[in-house]
């Protein structure tokens, strides 16, 4: 049994209030390539060239070249392990929230019930004119780009680059992170801010850092506590089992209250 695995499940059983923070590397056994995968989308899109807020004001139906390629993968992809075991370390009361800077909805799919969308979700999409909003089936029968009854091209409610994270999203975001006892980084390189501060903030307020992920990133020397190398497919699904195995092998000791409950503090 790898020692890493091991310890981050004894952080975990030991932990009162447990984050998960994801990024796109999660999604990427779903199918859905992250900005540094070779080859596919990112290749003929660069996202600073297309996922930014100027260029979709300037340019929607240029953007839109971008987001329809991306909907068509979105549309067909499914949770993957990774997805799953998050969702399952939720309802055994060992994961309180996930942050997730993902728009796929995958971990909602996959069960998890507290996900906050740190950059919002393409199932959705918004009139920058009149502020109509519409659910991504309803404009499915729709030309790409798909436009608004008033006639504007409708933009997926998602943040682009040069865009607010709205408020009340970053303000639960850092409330939770402070709360943290542990911080799970997963699949993010944390080259996107303001995502990219919340571990630090995490870790300032006392929270281990389990990141997993097969590359090191720029976290991995300056703040992780425990690295789990390799793919979120594999790793989590491991994760739980250790959990399991440690609870069925009587540890820890069962007391009168549940685990299911957030407990904050
Ligand atoms: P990123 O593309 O910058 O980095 C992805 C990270 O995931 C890398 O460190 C990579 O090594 C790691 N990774 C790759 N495969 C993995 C696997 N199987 N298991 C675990 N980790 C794996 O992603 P980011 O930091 O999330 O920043 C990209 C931005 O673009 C974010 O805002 C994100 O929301 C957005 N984006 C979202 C999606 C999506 O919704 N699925 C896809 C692409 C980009
Ligand atoms: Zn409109």
């Amino acid at each position: 049994m790898d020692t890493s695995l091991v310890k981050a499940a004894e952080v975990l059983a030991g932990s009162r209030f447990t984050l998960a923070l994801t990024g796109a590397g999660i999604s990427v056994e779903s199918g859905i390539p992250d900005f540094r995968s070779a080859g596919g989308l990112w290749a003929r899109f660069n996202p600073a060239e297309y996922a930014t807020i100027e260029a979709f004001r300037q340019d929607p139906h240029k953007v839109w070249r971008m987001l329809a390629e991306m909907d068509r993968l979105l549309v067909r992809s499914r949770p993957n392990p990774a997805h799953l075991g998050l969702a399952e370390l939720e309802r055994l009361g060992y994961l309180q929230f996930v942050i997730t800077q993902n728009v796929d909805n995958l971990h909602q799919a996959g069960g998890s019930q507290r996900v906050i969308e740190f950059h919002g979700n393409a199932a959705t999409l918004a009139c920058l004119a009149c502020h109509a909003v519409y659910s991504r089936a309803e404009v499915s029968n729709q030309a790409v780009p798909p436009k608004c009854v008033c006639g504007q091209v409708l933009k997926p409610e998602v943040i682009f680059f040069g865009e607010e994270i709205p408020p009340p999203v970053l303000a639960q975001a850092h409330d939770l992170v402070s709360l943290a006892r542990v911080l799970l980084v997963i699949g993010t390189s944390a080259e996107v801010a303001p995502a990219s501060m919340l571990p630090r903030l995490a870790k300032e307020h006392g929270a281990t850092i389990v990141e997993i992920n097969p590359e090191k990133t720029r976290l991995t020397d300056e703040l992780t506590d425990i690295l789990l190398q390799g793919r979120a497919g594999e790793i989590i699904p491991a994760l739980v089992a250790e959990l399991k195995r440690r609870t069925t092998d009587g540890w820890p000791p069962v007391t009168g209250c549940s685990r299911s409950a957030p407990r904050p503090g």
